[in-house]
């Protein structure tokens, strides 16, 4: 594997995180022992941010997957390609982690078929392997390689969660939105608005997302505030900027748009 191939996964710069309490540590003993990890928590909460920058910390490249339930196990593993010459293999992004050491996060792993998560299986135990059956090609992972997925426990269904076989590989660290303080913080540092606007979009999302469950299927997220922000800093009036962000993206139901709304106007 050329060098150039694993440059382009490093993460160069710092990436801004916040910890918000012994996840750092906690995650770099996961690493050093090579376990696999399950970040759980709701969406937009912080955990992509979080595994940027443990990739940094570690000085590991990074190789992210948006997972879906259209992906098959050759969108990981990889697949022979026609071109000119014929057919040519193509690794996949789970391969190309496998074999160049990196931290492979599948992000969302639920939202794949289970034919598909049951590749990872191999590479979760102490094998660390990965069958290219398709190819005839056993790979055994780097010793540097770590398998990391994220987790939503708040959208399974019984037909759509993974299996305890499945859970039962990895190590979990739970993760929520940031204590007021900390989001507050992130949000100002994330967009450029001062400490007393970013506080008060933290407040909204504090009345959100009491309403998760009361007609929210989720709260507002802290990626949905670092927006508000960002539109406020674009000069955007705060009211509009919140619509956008905050209240027109999380729910159709013209009740719930209302109480949102009404939040919105307690704050600007
Ligand atoms: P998730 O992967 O949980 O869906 P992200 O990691 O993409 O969410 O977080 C969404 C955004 O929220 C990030 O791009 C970042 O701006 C902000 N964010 C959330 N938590 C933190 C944190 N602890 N430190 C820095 N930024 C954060």
């Amino acid at each position: 594997m050329s060098k150039n191939n694993v440059e382009q996964y490093k993460v160069t710069s710092e990436p801004f995180y916040k910890s918000v309490e012994d996840e750092v540590e906690l995650y770099e003993a996961a690493y050093k022992a090579r376990m696999p990890m399950m970040l759980k928590g709701p969406t937009g909460c912080g955990k992509s941010r979080f595994v940027e920058y443990m990739a940094w910390k570690l000085q590991r490249p990074l190789i992210t997957v948006a997972c879906n339930e259209d992906m098959t196990a050759s969108d990981l593993v990889g697949r022979f390609l026609l071109d000119k010459d014929g057919t040519r293999w193509q690794d996949g992004p789970l391969t190309t982690a496998a074999r160049i050491g990196a931290i492979c996060y599948l992000d969302e792993i639920v939202e794949a078929r289970q034919d598909t998560t049951v590749i990872i299986h191999p590479l979760t135990d102490h094998r660390r392997t990965l069958p290219l059956e398709k190819k005839g090609e056993l790979i055994e992972a780097h010793e540097d390689f770590q398998l990391v997925i994220s987790y939503n426990p708040g959208y399974q269904s019984l037909m759509k969660d993974l299996k305890q076989s499945t859970k039962q590989r990895f190590g979990a660290l739970d993760f929520d939105y940031p204590l007021e303080k900390d989001e507050t913080d992130i949000v100002a540092q994330e967009t450029g608005i001062d400490v007393e606007t970013a506080g008060k979009l933290v407040q909204i999302a504090h009345r959100a997302r009491n309403l998760k469950g009361h007609g929210l299927d989720e709260g507002i997220s802290t990626r949905l505030l670092v927006y508000a922000g960002q539109l406020i800093n674009k000069g955007v009036e705060p009211v509009s900027a919140c619509i956008m962000t905050l209240v027109t993206p999380l729910t159709d139901d013209p009740d719930m748009r209302e109480t949102l709304e009404a939040a919105v106007n307690t704050f600007f």
